[in-house]
């Protein structure tokens, strides 16, 4: 049996044209191609659907942070003639699924590893080198490249990539980090590597079109989310979060609203509460309460987030089916929430449907 959806449910409207044209943007700008970042749900988009979209345009390149989420791509049998790489270290116990799976790439982040696989009988071909320049959470280290070089000339090891991380907030560090990246590459062989990226989004804004990169690895940019002070023009925001009022109720003769007090809402005497049907059991943090949501494209201000609602202050001219929008603006979120936008996203649960439009 199948139900339909609640009526005057809140929805995650999810923008094919948009995110394509955010890709196709970037790919032309930079002349580089795109290895896509698709963790975290898709920063909240559904991994499902932005991997079948983003197939369905002809990408066959996608990058995770963890194994599971692979998974959860690898559930539609078409992506199977696809290349996920996963950035985090999978444990022994998982070289089978690696090795029966052709679709899944894994990150060599200390030199032990990269043995590891390699006796383990998975393909180099399987494998991008993850070097870490200081940055100390994944990637072989510095005194390591000497050796991780003799090891890969014994065997006469090529590889899918490699890649690394930029982490510097500085321009000067980020850019000595490209740098010390390019060496090291040419210093193992570029011959040896298929794909070379250190890129995020940020780092794409920053320092454009390096040479030696064939790849850049954005995730905030595809979804046209955009980090305050690093404004990339020609981005579109994918996601749209919106319904219906679900009931507007006359409280002006009530001290209370769903077990708070008036006047600890609202500085205002309000007399009309309207009501949504998401709340922090979906992940929309309490965090949005004072902040601000559009209803018919007007501003008004959120009063209350429950588990399973949101109360919204309006006014008499606000009825029961009025289009609702939420985080309409993402460059706001912080200013309004005190939240980066990752944070916010990702944690919208699947009890609010992402639509493709
Ligand atoms: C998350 C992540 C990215 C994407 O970062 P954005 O800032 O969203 O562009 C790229 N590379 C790695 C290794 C990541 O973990």
């Amino acid at each position: 049996m199948v139900f339909k959806m609640a009526v005057n449910s809140i929805k995650m409207l999810i923008s094919e044209e948009n995110l394509i044209q955010n890709i196709k943007y970037l790919e032309k700008k930079y002349a580089k191609k795109i290895l896509p970042v698709l963790k975290a749900n898709a920063y909240g988009h559904s991994i499902e659907m932005v991997s079948e979209i983003l197939y369905d345009n002809g990408y066959r390149e996608f990058a995770v942070a963890r194994l599971n989420e692979a998974e959860k791509i690898l559930q539609n049998k078409k992506v199977t003639d696809s290349r996920i790489l996963v950035f985090e270290s999978i444990g022994r116990e998982f070289f089978d699924v690696v090795k029966s799976n052709n679709t899944i790439e894994i990150s060599a982040n200390t030199l032990a590893e990269l043995k590891e696989f390699i006796e383990n009988g998975i393909s180099p071909d399987r494998i991008q080198l993850k070097i870490d320049f200081g940055f100390g959470r994944n990637g072989i280290i510095q005194e390591d490249i000497e050796n991780l070089k003799k090891y890969i000339e014994k065997k006469n090891l090529s590889f899918k990539g490699i890649y690394s991380h930029l982490y510097a907030v500085e321009y000067d560090e980020g850019a000595e980090l490209i740098e010390k990246f390019t060496e090291t590459v040419k210093y193992l062989g570029k011959e040896r590597f298929q794909m070379i990226h250190i890129q995020n989004s940020v780092g794409i804004l920053l320092y454009g079109n390096c040479d030696m990169m064939t790849h850049l690895r954005p995730g905030i940019y595809i979804y046209g989310l955009q980090e305050e002070g690093f404004f990339q023009e020609g981005l579109k925001q994918v996601f749209k979060l919106e319904g219906k009022i679900a009931g507007v109720r006359d409280v002006s003769k009530s001290k209370y609203l769903a077990y708070n007090l008036k006047t600890t809402l609202s500085e205002n005497d309000f007399n009309y509460a309207a009501k949504i049907k998401i709340g922090y059991g979906e992940g929309f943090s309490k965090a949005n309460e004072k902040s601000c949501c559009l209803i018919n494209g007007k501003s008004y201000k959120i009063l209350l987030v429950t588990m399973d609602n949101t109360f919204i202050e309006v006014d008499e001219s606000i009825k029961e089916g009025d289009h609702v929008a939420l985080y309409s603006d993402v460059s706001k979120v912080r200013e309004d929430t005190g939240l980066h936008i990752c944070e916010v996203l990702p944690v919208i649960s699947s009890r609010i449907v992402r639509e493709k439009i």
